[in-house]
This record gives C-alpha cells, sequence and structure tokens, in this order.
C-alpha cells in the first residue's frame, strides 16, 4: 500500500464526469480527482446527446422549469431542491461558456433552444446539434489541465472511504500497482449512475454504482434506490464488447421522436405515442418485442434526407452499425438509462457522514424524484458541483491523521455478467415482488464483500419495498400509484437483516 504523502489533507473527488470535474474547478482549494479512465473517458457526460435545461427563452422563467420538473418527479421531488437547481440553471449555462464550452445559437445570435417532450417551453440548450456532453467536457477538461492545483490521478478507482470517529479520515483508492492511500477529511462521490449493472444499458462500462457502495459502506443513507429510468430508443444493434461491463447501446434521442419520426413494427404498424413520457412509451416498446414484434424508429418521413444534418452523431453511430437512417429504419429497444436515486445530500451536497459530500448521477438531492426529466442531469451535475465546491472552501477541514494499516479492499467477489443478469431480470422494466426477492436472495450472500452486488442487492430490496408503480418503477403486482407519495430511505444497517432474512444461507453480517 503506498500513501502519497503530498495529496495528504486534499479534498478527494471520485469521478472525472460533468460532477466531479465541476466540483474540482469551482473549488479553490487543491483537490485531488480520481479517474479510473483517462479524463472524460468512461463517463455518461460525454456520451449526453439532447442537451442542458435552462429557462433563459423569452418566454420561459425559472419557475416553469420548476414546475415541469416537479410534474416529471410524480410527487417524490424535493420542492426546495427543484427550486434551488432550476433557479441556478441560466447562470449555469453563462458558467458553462465562461469555462470554453461553445452552444449553439441562431443566426442573430440568440441561444438556439429546443423543446423536448415533457418541457412546457423550448429551453434546451444544445451544442453541435446532438454533441452536448462532448463539448461541455471538451471545456472542462482543458481547464482541468491548465489548473495546476487540481491533481488529477487517472486509472484510480475509489474503493473504500474510510470512517473514524464518526468523520471522513481517508480514501482507499485502487490503481494499478497497488492501494493508495490518502488521509483527508474531505471525500466527493461523483461516480455517476449504475446502468452497468443491467444487461442493456446506455450507460459507459464504470456506472457501476461503486461511489454508491463505498457510501453505503461508510455509513451514508441512500435514497430513491429503486428509480431507474430506461430510455425507450436504444439502438437494438449489437455493441462492441467493452472489457468487463457492459457495453453501452447508442442512444437515439428524444429528439428524433420530438422530430416526428414514428414508432412502428416489422410490418410497418404503429403502436404507441411516440411523445407520450419516457417510462409509458419504454413499457409499450417491451410489451411489443415480449410480444415477438421488432421495434423501429422510422424517421424517413420526419428529416427528409437530411437526417444526418439535423442529427450528425447518431447518423454516424447508425451508419458504423449499417444502419442508414435516411433510408432504413432505426431498429431500437429500451435501455437503462439514468439512476434517480442515489446518495441522500442537501443543497451543499453534504450526505449524512461528516466529511462526505456527493453530487451528479450518484447523488439524489430530490430533483428528480420518481423520474427525471429531460435534460435536467447534465444540469444538476453542475450547478451541485458548484454547490458541494462552495461548501468546501467555506468548510475548515481537519488536519487528517496518518491512516492506520488496514487491510486492502478484497476483489470484488460476484461475476459482473450474474449481477447484471439478476438485476436486469429482477429490476427492469416490468417489476414483481417474486423476482426482486429471487434476486435480492440470490445477491445477498455476496452484498459483504461485492460492491455491485450490495448496488444491486439494495436496488432489489427498496424496490421490493415499494408496493406501487410511480415514475421509473412499475410493478405488476402493484400496477397502480399509492395515495400517499412516500420517499424511500435505506442505509447498510437497515438493509443488512432485510437481506440477511432473504438469503438462502446464513453470511456474515458485517461489511
Ligand atoms: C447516452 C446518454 C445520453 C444522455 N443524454 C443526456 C442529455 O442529453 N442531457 C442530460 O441532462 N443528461 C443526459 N444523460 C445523463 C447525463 O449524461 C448524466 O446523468 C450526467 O452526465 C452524470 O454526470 P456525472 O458526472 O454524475 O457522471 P458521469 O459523467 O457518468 O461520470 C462519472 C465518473 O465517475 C467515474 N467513476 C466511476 N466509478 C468510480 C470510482 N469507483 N472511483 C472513481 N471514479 C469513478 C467514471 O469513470 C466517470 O469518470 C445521458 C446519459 C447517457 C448515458
Amino acid at each position: 500500500m503506498t500513501g502519497p504523502a503530498a495529496l495528504a489533507g486534499r479534498p478527494v473527488v471520485a469521478g472525472a464526469g460533468l460532477a466531479g470535474l465541476a466540483t474540482a474547478l469551482l473549488m479553490d482549494r487543491p483537490c485531488v480527482v480520481l479517474s479510473p479512465a483517462p479524463l472524460a473517458a468512461d463517463a455518461a457526460s460525454t456520451l449526453a446527446q439532447g442537451g442542458i435545461a435552462a429557462a433563459i427563452g423569452p418566454d420561459d422563467t425559472p419557475a416553469l422549469h420548476a414546475r415541469d420538473t416537479l410534474a416529471a418527479g410524480a410527487g417524490l421531488c424535493d420542492p426546495a431542491a427543484v427550486e434551488a437547481i432550476t433557479r441556478a440553471a441560466p447562470d449555469a449555462i453563462a458558467a458553462l461558456a465562461g469555462l470554453g464550452a461553445v452552444f449553439d445559437r441562431r443566426p442573430d445570435g440568440t441561444p438556439d433552444l429546443h423543446l423536448e417532450a415533457a418541457h412546457s417551453r423550448p429551453r434546451i440548450a444544445h451544442a453541435h446539434g446532438d454533441g452536448t456532453g462532448a463539448e461541455i467536457m471538451r471545456a472542462l477538461v482543458a481547464r482541468v489541465r491548465a489548473t495546476p492545483r487540481i491533481t488529477v490521478l487517472d486509472h484510480a478507482a475509489l474503493r473504500r472511504v474510510i470512517v473514524a470517529d464518526g468523520q471522513v479520515a481517508g480514501v482507499l483508492a485502487e490503481r494499478a500497482g497497488g492501494t493508495v492511500a490518502i488521509p483527508t477529511a474531505a471525500c466527493v462521490i461523483a461516480t455517476g449512475g449504475v446502468g452497468a449493472l443491467f444487461p442493456t444499458t446506455t450507460s459507459p462500462p464504470g456506472g457501476l454504482g461503486s461511489g454508491l457502495a463505498c457510501a453505503a459502506r461508510a455509513g451514508a443513507t441512500l435514497r430513491d434506490m429503486e428509480f431507474v429510468q430506461f430510455h425507450p430508443t436504444a439502438l437494438d444493434a449489437t455493441p462492441p464488447a467493452r472489457g468487463a461491463g457492459a457495453a453501452p447501446r447508442v442512444l437515439v434521442s428524444e429528439a428524433v421522436r420530438g422530430a416526428g419520426a414514428v414508432l412502428v413494427d416489422e410490418t410497418g404498424d404503429r403502436f404507441t405515442d411516440e411523445l407520450a413520457p419516457r417510462d409509458v412509451v419504454a413499457r409499450a416498446i417491451q410489451a411489443h418485442l415480449a410480444a415477438g414484434h421488432r421495434v423501429f424508429l422510422d424517421a424517413r418521413a420526419a428529416t427528409h434526407g437530411h437526417f444526418a444534418r439535423h442529427f450528425p452523431g447518431i447518423a454516424r453511430a447508425c451508419l458504423a452499425h449499417g444502419i442508414d437512417p435516411d433510408r432504413d429504419p432505426i431498429p431500437v429497444r429500451p435501455a437503462a438509462h439514468y439512476h434517480m436515486g442515489g446518495i441522500e445530500t442537501d443543497l451543499r451536497g453534504r450526505t449524512s457522514v461528516p466529511g462526505l459530500w456527493a453530487c451528479g448521477e450518484a447523488a439524489s438531492t430530490g430533483l428528480h424524484g420518481a423520474n427525471r426529466l429531460a435534460s435536467n442531469s447534465l444540469l444538476e451535475a453542475f450547478v451541485c458541483g458548484g454547490f458541494v465546491a462552495r461548501d468546501l472552501d467555506a468548510t475548515s477541514l481537519p488536519v487528517p491523521r496518518p491512516l492506520p494499516a488496514r487491510d486492502t479492499p478484497q476483489p470484488q467477489a460476484a461475476d459482473p455478467a450474474d449481477v447484471r443478469l439478476l438485476v436486469g431480470r429482477a429490476a427492469g422494466i416490468l417489476r414483481t415482488a417474486d423476482g426482486l426477492r429471487r434476486a435480492a436472495r440470490a445477491l445477498a450472500p455476496h452484498v459483504p464483500h461485492d460492491d455491485q452486488a450490495l448496488v444491486g442487492a439494495l436496488l432489489c430490496l427498496t424496490a421490493l419495498e415499494r408496493r406501487e408503480s410511480r415514475g421509473g418503477h412499475y410493478r405488476t403486482d402493484y400496477p397502480d400509484t399509492a395515495p400517499d407519495a412516500v420517499t424511500g430511505r435505506i442505509t447498510l444497517a437497515r438493509a443488512l437483516p432485510a437481506l440477511a432474512a432473504l438469503a438462502p444461507v446464513p453470511f456474515l453480517l458485517e461489511h
């Protein structure tokens, strides 16, 4: 185990997507960023196509943006978080532009704003058409590289947050060549979502929820874990195999349906309303696939032979699979896309563990509730990265003591492919008590030492406990929405006995 003494005492930001890089850039303190891959690679932020939502149009206000966000969240948003984040959105666009991100403009120089499903006003800012995330990340990565105050440890992944006397005391990170121990009183978890725990996903392979597992093992409260958004239209073509993770499916953005593309089956028949909410369209497609059909998004009439002009990135990806959207209907299927739940934070990004912050998709601020309004997540990642940065600058951090010698975390015990199969079958678009219980029972024995099994088990357990359908969570055995909207919270201390009661053989109740 090596201990880079020079880094001791600096806040450690785990994750190099938009949330992590915004946190590092917007704070004044010297800090460390852990990035398992080269900066921006393996980040969902880089893949974001549709854009970033902000009320900057002439007929728009943050209050209208907040109203749409609350409606999408199906009763489980935290109104204070919605108000704070939508209010901060116009300044966020200006700040991103100040950091070098170039957004699309109309010929008269005003921002080119787009309308997306469930937004009542055109408020989605794009960059390079469908390359918004890549452009934002290009700009932020360049800034990070030019900022000597930020030390990037690449090929380093957070494995454990060490807590001593009720406060963060350090982190253990895994790097080629061993484990790095950094004594610090501040850790920010910005490790993104959990899509890679599902067999079919648009998320990068690193989206395994490992930051959620570290937070749970450190004692943090997780919220809304059962709420996963399935995107209805991922490209239904075999993704290339990539390492141990589930390879991401190419997303065929909502904007394509917004432009008039229709969903048809192999007979050319339409079978659903393309502009219904994401969860409704995803369930309709899933049911049609289950009935033996294939499903296609037909953009031929909508884009009049100019698909690539409107959607250059999607066109490139389709052509790479031999599909020409100007001639061919695009084969699609739903895929796990976004995790509304995560580590519970307040509006400073603080978790329930002193010294532990979280932001971005790994966090649950209460912005999304049971369902995310499209294009609100890039916004949340940047705005809440800023909230964390400001709070860290305003907080006096105790000088960390050298970390006691401790065991290196054990290697993952469960096969990630098995975890994906279990989680995908049980906690996919359609859920039942039987399926969820079976998956939780199979994952339970691996929970003490396996982070993916832990996150999968927490997801199944919380989905089992929510005996209703709401937002991204659909139970075929409880298809109705309960009259009261109740936020679900879980800690490892509460989950372990519940999982032990389900497990077929006793397992060690320690973590
Ligand atoms: C295909 C696609 C399209 C999307 N389109 C849009 C859109 O148009 N608009 C929108 O608002 N949202 C969109 N989203 C969602 C949005 O991109 C994400 O929610 C957001 O970018 C999350 O940012 P983040 O920084 O929290 O996570 P990410 O960008 O995923 O970054 C997470 C980082 O954490 C790292 N990491 C993982 N585990 C560890 C670990 N153990 N230790 C250290 N680092 C770790 C990863 O390598 C990565 O660098 C899209 C998502 C996908 C997948």
